[in-house]
Order: structure tokens, then C-alpha cells, then sequence
């Protein structure tokens, strides 16, 4: 973590609040904050320091005393930017309803427009390449084959079998063409990173969706939501979500579903006011679902769930519905600490990841012990899967497991094997 507070004051302002409009208006969201430290307790990064200002009370008053000219622009103030996960757990530990990721992400943008934040090379490529989503499935073509011959390079590459060359779109027409569901009509995003490196996720929700009688469009000419942009402070994300907003807004379907909790807090930007947008696990816990029955060996599997940040702290949903996890057959718990950070945060575990591992090792730990064999984590961020994959592949985990998004476990192509 980072060493103390230095600063010392001296006038400065922030033009962060012209990076993106904002929809509380006129509010000086700088001083929402009431200085009551209830978030102080839920913030990983205070945790891990017992740095004050590396909490989000903290790291608000540097952002305001800068904004009101007490504080000088001050390196550490960038770094404590930085250091922030992103979690949003502070927002719903907050009584005064402090927009706080709205202003990190303003913030954020500030800092690296006036130099103050400098992105690596390869995170502004991988952002660039995101952006442009028939250049990234190209470029990640190899990433596909590796995971589809099960060899796995990176710690954060869990198993899986994407498609080659079949996009989510073209499966979703198929199986609609085969299946001709007649229940609600739902629009899927199928996100950057998720189709071009995890698409099984994809082909998996279209499968459950299906199966269940919803009706599901994948819209070809979507893009990235911008998530990565944001979290990186980087140009674009305006023009990212206009063109989701007019690709999503003018078709005729009830909501748009994503299975990644990070991508539906972004989208959820994009389309205000057009079209509602849902986590697909919420969605489904609204139909009768179909039940997967479970053999005899799978008796014995114990599914543990985490909770993803943004889906909880961001999207504001109280979890995962326990209908869609009952409907998976599994013996089902919530991990402990489901509501806390992974250490993930989009690309937090790029960007810091001493940090990430450390918040990681606190959460990942009681995976070690945990009853059933085999064990299978499962979340609903692929972002969050990464993470929790490299737990075994850095050796803070040394019992087996597998990572599952919780749409694969209700999947009627889900493998016999772990079934
Ligand atoms: S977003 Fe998470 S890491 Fe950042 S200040 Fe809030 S609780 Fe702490
Ligand atoms: S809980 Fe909200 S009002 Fe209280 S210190 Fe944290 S951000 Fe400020």
C-alpha cells in the first residue's frame, strides 16, 4: 500500500466535474459528504492500510480541499486515486448518499487528462483494442484456441471452451430459428473482453435464456459499454455510450440482460431513461425457471457464491435470487465475505496488483478448508473470475476448485461431468 499523506496546501482546482455531465445537476457533489467515516469500515483499501486517506472519506476531502484551493496539486492525491479499488462499497455503507463513484470517475478522467495520472501503454491498448470490437475478437482469436485446447498461460485464464469463429449473435439467431421461444423479449450485451475471450459465457446465457422461454436479440452492431475507459480515466467513454444508447434504445424488447455485473453498471449509464437494463440472473429470478436435476455424484459438489461488487454495491441489487441458485441443483452457500471486494475492480488487478492479491488472500482464503469436493466458485462477473482464478494460480489457494459464472451452472449443455 502507499506510504503517508505528505501534501500540503495550496489553491488548485479540478475541472474533473466537465468530464462527465452529471446527473444530480447542480449538487456539489464534492461536499455531499458529511464526514461520518460509516464508509470507512467497508473499504478495502482502509482496511488493508489504516490509511485515512486511502478510505473514501479521505480521498474526498483531498479531491475537495484541491477543488477549493486549501490543498496543492499533490502526487500523493493521484496515488490515493489510484489506490481506490472502485468497489463502491462506500456508497452503500453511505447515510448522506454520496455519489461516490460518480466523482471517482470524474476525478479519475481529471487526472489523466492534466497529466497527473499517466495509463501504461498496454492498458491504453487493450482499451483502444476494446473499443473496437471486431479488432478485438481477431486479436484474441489465439486467446480462444488456447483456452479450447485447455491450455491456460495466464493466471487469470480459467477453463472453458469458447466458439472459434461463431459470434454470440449468430448462435442467439440460430437458436431462436430452432427453438422459437415465445415469452418475454430480451436484448443481450454481450460486452468486449466477455465475446471475445469467455464467450462460452454467451452461449451459455443465450442457451438458458431459451430454454426458458425468452426471446432473446443480439444486437451485432453493439460495442464496449466503456467500463474499461472509466475505471481508466480515458477519452471515449461518452462517445462508447452514445452508441450503445442508439443501437440498444429503439428496439422492441423489455430489457436489456448482461451477464456481467461490471458491464451492467456501465450500460445502466448509457441507457438511462431509454431502456431498462438488468442482470440476467436478476431477470430470471423473475420466471418460473427450469431446474437442472443433479446425479448422483454431484451430490457431493458444493457451489460457494460471491457476490460481485458491482452488482450489489453498483447495480444496488440485494444478490443473486435464491430461485436461480436453487435451480442450478447444486448444493449452494454464500461465500463468506460475498459482499466484499475480490480485488478485482475491472483493470484494479492490473494496476495495483500487490493490492488486489492482498485483498484477494483475506476473501479467497476459507476456500483452503471449505467442505465438498469438488468445489466450484461461482460469481457473475467475468472480471471477478479472473480474479478468483488467480487465487489458485498464485498459490494463495492449494485445494482444487473451478470458477463458474452462475449462468454456466444453469446451463442444459453444462458437461455430464459436472453434473
Ligand atoms: S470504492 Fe471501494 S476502495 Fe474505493 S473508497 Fe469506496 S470502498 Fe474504498
Ligand atoms: S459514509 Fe458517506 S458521508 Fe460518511 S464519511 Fe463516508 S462518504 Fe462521507
Amino acid at each position: 500500500m502507499t506510504a503517508p499523506h505528505s501534501g500540503s496546501p495550496s489553491p488548485v482546482l479540478p475541472s474533473a466535474s466537465k468530464a462527465c455531465p452529471s446527473p444530480h445537476g447542480e449538487r456539489d457533489l464534492l461536499t455531499s459528504c458529511v464526514h461520518c467515516g460509516f464508509c470507512l469500515e467497508v473499504c478495502p483499501t482502509y482496511q488493508l492500510s489504516g490509511d485515512e486517506n486511502n478510505s473514501p472519506r479521505g480521498r474526498l476531502r483531498l479531491w475537495r480541499e484541491e477543488a477549493e484551493g486549501r490543498l496543492e496539486l499533490d502526487p500523493w492525491t493521484a496515488t490515493y486515486t489510484q489506490d481506490c479499488v472502485g468497489c463502491l462499497a462506500c456508497e452503500s455503507a453511505c447515510p448522506a448518499n454520496v455519489p461516490y463513484g460518480e466523482i471517482l470517475e470524474q476525478t479519475r478522467h481529471a487526472h489523466v487528462a492534466a497529466g497527473r495520472t499517466r495509463t501504461p501503454l498496454k492498458l491504453r491498448l487493450a482499451a483502444a483494442l476494446a473499443a473496437r470490437p471486431w479488432l478485438f475478437n481477431l486479436a484474441m482469436f489465439p486467446m480462444r484456441l488456447l483456452r479450447r485446447w485447455g491450455v491456460l498461460p495466464h493466471r487469470f485464464l480459467f477453463s472453458g471452451r469458447p466458439a472459434l469463429t461463431q459470434s454470440t449473435a449468430s448462435y442467439a439467431e440460430q437458436l431462436m430459428q430452432q427453438h422459437r421461444p415465445t415469452g418475454p423479449r430480451v436484448a443481450l450485451l454481450t460486452g468486449c473482453l466477455m465475446e471475445a475471450m469467455f464467450r462460452e459465457i454467451n452461449f451459455a446465457t443465450v442457451r438458458v435464456l431459451i430454454e426458458n422461454n425468452v426471446q432473446i436479440v443480439v444486437p451485432r452492431e453493439q460495442g464496449c459499454c466503456g467500463a474499461m475507459q472509466e475505471h481508466l480515466g480515458l477519452d471515449g467513454v461518452d462517445q462508447l455510450r452514445e452508441h450503445n444508447r442508439n443501437t440498444f434504445k429503439s428496439l422492441d424488447v423489455e430489457a436489456v440482460v448482461c451477464n456481467s455485473s461490471g458491464c451492467g453498471l456501465a450500460l445502466s449509464k448509457a441507457l438511462r431513461d431509454n431502456v431498462p437494463v438488468r442482470d440476467v440472473l436478476d431477470f430470471l429470478g423473475g420466471l418460473n425457471l427450469v431446474r437442472r436435476e443433479r446425479n448422483a455424484a454431484a451430490e457431493t459438489t458444493r457451489v460457494y457464491v460471491d457476490l460481485p461488487c458491482h452488482l450489489v454495491h453498483g447495480q444496488k441489487l440485494a444478490g443473486i435470487p435464491k430461485s436461480v441458485l436453487d435451480a442450478t441443483g447444486y448444493h449452494w452457500e454464500l461465500a463468506p465475505q460475498a459482499r466484499d471486494c475480490c480485488g478485482s475492480g475491472g483493470v484494479y488487478n492490473l494496476q495495483q496488483p500487490e493490492n488486489a492479491r492482498e485483498i484477494l488472500a483475506r476473501k479467497s482464503a476459507f476456500l483452503n478448508d471449505a467442505a465438498g469436493a469438488p468445489v466450484i466458485l461461482a460469481t457473475s462477473n467475468h472480471v471477478c473470475m479472473m480474479q478468483w482464478n488467480s487465487a489458485k494460480a498464485s498459490g494463495l489457494v492449494k485445494r482444487p476448485y473451478t470458477v463458474r459464472h452462475v449462468i454456466q451452472l444453469l446451463d442444459p449443455e453444462q458437461s455430464e461431468q459436472e453434473r
